[in-house]
């Protein structure tokens, strides 16, 4: 026990015995701080300033926990590529909650920090490689205003962890809004005792969705508002071009937030069916499969919540059902005003759709680069591209322009609207790549630099350029990997 002090007291285990277990991180032989994101604990209000290094590498590697924390890992279950399993925290650990400044509630967890009831055969620890790419993607999609968990550290442990190779073992500490999966649903719903369930109901509605508390019909009240928590969340993926990988239901946060960052990626051509994951071989997971796969998983949070609802069963499965089927006009609506807004429309119509998925069929055609291409109509110039110069992009082109005449604020206001959606910068995997490959083998600048360039992503500027461009033939990543 360390005598330095943080209040991180949970409310999660005020909830049945069963949801979690208590237990503290195992030590590590040799903690090294590898990055802190100072910003990050400002604005959260997590004050590690006034301790010394040693000691908050301490704190971060798990190796002290603070007096009177009872940090836990929680159990769940989930989907796996559509199988069920039951799973766990098998190798994180909730060091507690706190309370930001603006009093928002979040957990700080600790991800490779060691063996946990949960662990099946695993060694409760994860490498460094991993665990950075986990921290500048969910840093990347929190620029670009994606909703995300965040990473407050990576620590290196000192110790090698076994994969297909040795690796450098590290932990990541990240902040969210909580850790409630729809998983956490289905492990109740696996209990037999439906107390349990309406507890977790209720914990949830009171942390995330308190505009539902009185509401008759909790459940179904809720299903309602996931659908458009993550109807809303997949818009953002697609706007920015980001490919989860590994959509199983417990790694979808009811929080809303993207989580569990594992072989996710930023696609770089368009192409609807990108897939990076290497254990995705049928393509579950692609790009363009995402919505369908959000409202797959919400069917089974349905599932999970039908013992709750009030009335006759068929009756009961027919409401859940019919509120499910909502989910695809629900996006729809939310893609369309998306698209339309990545062209400068304020408000695009059914009929502007043609105009888009004319757009979108060209770039899969002539690969072009997702980001960079909607990124350079936002410009008053269209850029020397040499996709731009055929006869189907430049009667596409005109049409949009023409169509662009009909905004009644105006080309500005278009163009300026196109900078808010529009990234001048993304993660490309190949620099992803490329700085943790440098990480690991102790050189750290080039992934510190990489941050620095996807912390405004929208402004856009010369120091960009090494981060704008494709990847080479030779340098195109394929594959990513979990790394778990
Ligand atoms: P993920 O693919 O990271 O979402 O993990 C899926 C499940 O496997 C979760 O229950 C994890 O806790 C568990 N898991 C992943 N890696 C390990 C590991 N190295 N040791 C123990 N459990 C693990
Ligand atoms: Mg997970």
């Amino acid at each position: 026990m360390s005598r330095f002090k943080i209040c991180l007291d949970p409310t999660y285990t005020t909830l049945p015995a069963s949801l979690f277990s208590k237990l503290s991180p195992t030590p590590v032989s040799e903690p090294k701080l590898i990055i802190y994101n100072q910003n990050l604990a400002d604005e959260l209000g997590l004050d590690l300033g006034n301790i010394s290094e040693k000691e908050r590498t301490h704190f971060l590697s798990g190796n002290r926990v603070p007096e009177g924390t009872t940090p836990f890992a929680q159990a769940y279950a989930g989907h796996q590529f559509g199988n069920f399993t039951v799973l766990g925290d098998g190798r994180a650990i909730v060091l507690g909650e706190f309370l930001s400044p603006a009093g928002q509630r979040f957990d700080l967890q600790l991800k490779g920090s060691g063996r946990t009831p949960y662990s099946r055969g695993g060694d409760g620890r994860a490498a460094v490689g991993p665990m950075l790419r986990e921290y500048i993607i969910s840093e990347a999609m929190h620029a670009l205003g994606v909703p995300t968990t965040r990473s407050l550290a990576v620590v290196s442990t000192g110790e090698t962890v076994y994969r297909e190779t040795p690796l450098p073992g590290a932990i990541l500490s990240r902040t969210a809004s909580s850790h409630i999966r729809v998983g956490t649903f289905e492990f109740t719903s696996l209990l037999e005792d439906k107390t349990i369930t309406e507890k977790l109901l209720h914990y949830l509605i009171e942390r995330h969705f308190p505009e539902i508390k009185e509401k008759e019909n909790q459940p179904l009240a809720l299903l309602e508002a996931v659908i458009y928590q993550q109807a809303e969340l997949i818009t953002h993926w697609m706007r920015v071009g980001f490919i989860h990988g590994v959509m199983n239901t417990d790694n979808m946060a009811l929080s809303g937030e993207t989580i569990d960052y594992g072989p996710c990626a930023f696609m770089d051509s368009f192409a609807p069916d990108t897939v990076f994951s290497s254990i995705d071989h049928k393509g579950r997971y692609a790009y363009a499969n995402q919505p369908y796969i959000a409202q797959w998983n919400i069917a089974r949070l349905a599932e999970s919540l039908l013992p709750l609802m009030p009335g006759k069963k068929e009756e009961v499965i027919e409401e859940a059902e019919a509120l499910l089927n909502s989910f695809e006009p629900v996006y729809k609506t939310m893609w369309l005003s998306m698209m339309g807004s990545k062209l400068g429309l304020a408000d695009p119509q059914k009929e502007d759709e043609k105009l888009i998925t004319d757009l979108l069929d060209w770039m899969h055609k002539v690969k072009a680069d997702f980001t960079n291409t909607f990124h350079q109509l936002g410009k008053a110039e269209l850029s020397e591209n040499e996709l731009f110069k055929t006869d189907r992009f430049e009667s596409w082109h005109t049409r949009w322009r023409k169509r662009l005449k009909k905004e009644p604020q105006g080309l500005d206001s278009s163009l300026s609207l196109m900078g808010t959606v529009n990234p001048a910068v993304i993660p490309r995997n190949h620099k992803v790549e490329e700085a943790l490959t440098a990480a690991e083998q102790g050189d750290i600048e080039p992934f510190k630099r990489l941050l620095q360039a996807i912390e405004q992503p929208y402004e856009d500027g010369d120091h960009l350029l090494p981060y704008q461009a494709q990847p080479k033939q030779t340098e195109k990543v394929y594959q990513t990997f979990c790394g778990t």
